[in-house]
């Protein structure tokens, strides 16, 4: 098993010996066809399973494969994530696995500059990796648009519950079109994140690791 008939794009597909990614795990092999097909998808799986490559993977097939250039203030994907570490982590991952393409990768987590922030997300972003509050801010200060958004990761999403984002996910998802592909992913599956999963997920794939 490896990951070249997964339907992954050469590009993302070249970056991965680099990175000792020779064979997919469980989420991976059985995510990603179905994320490269457009399916939505819910991912039932803890952290180490391998799911930032699952999602990331896919999601840069995508952007390579239908290439427009973000306008100025626009994002193409979004990521959000509980924490900064796992926001930073993400953003690592990603941009490794974006190597080469001309896909740009942003992060905005609370603490840093948020006027440095406005100036980068002016240029617009490819994929942004945030935290919910941090992006909330952002969103207030009209530093981004989210209208040409057309795909949405909720990384972690019961640890965003826990914490308290829940409104903060709801006023993001009504800025963002309903032509979208999304994909969530949570270790655990409380009946607050089953109501979340439906009213954010399209028929998704289940899939759980
Ligand atoms: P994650 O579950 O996304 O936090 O990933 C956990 C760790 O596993 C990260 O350090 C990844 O780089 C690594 N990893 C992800 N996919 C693979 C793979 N297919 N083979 C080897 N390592 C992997």
């Amino acid at each position: 098993e490896n990951f070249e008939n997964l339907g992954l794009s050469r590009l993302v597909l070249d970056n991965l010996p680099g990175l000792g990614l020779t064979k997919p795990t469980p989420i991976q092999a059985q995510g990603i066809p179905h994320i490269v097909a457009g399916r939505d998808l819910l991912g039932l799986a803890q952290t180490g399973t391998g799911k930032t490559a699952a999602f990331g993977l896919p999601m840069l097939t995508r952007l390579i494969a239908y290439g427009k250039r973000p306008a100025p203030k626009e994002v193409r994907a979004l990521i959000l994530a509980p924490t900064r570490e796992l926001a930073t982590q993400i953003a690592e991952n990603v941009t490794a696995y974006a190597q080469g393409s001309p896909i740009r990768v942003f992060r905005v987590v609370g603490g840093a500059s948020i006027n440095a922030q406005c100036e980068r997300l002016a240029r617009g972003v490819d994929v942004l990796i945030a935290t919910p509050g941090r992006l909330l801010d952002l969103l207030e200060r009209r530093a981004l648009n989210l209208s040409e958004t057309r795909y949405l990761v909720l990384d972690e999403a019961d640890q965003m519950l826990d914490i308290g984002f829940i409104h903060a996910l709801r006023k993001i998802a009504r800025l963002l079109p309903e032509q979208r592909q999304t994909l969530l992913f949570s270790a655990t599956m409380p009946k607050l994140m089953e109501e979340l999963a439906d009213s954010y997920l399209t028929d998704p794939v289940r899939v759980q690791v």
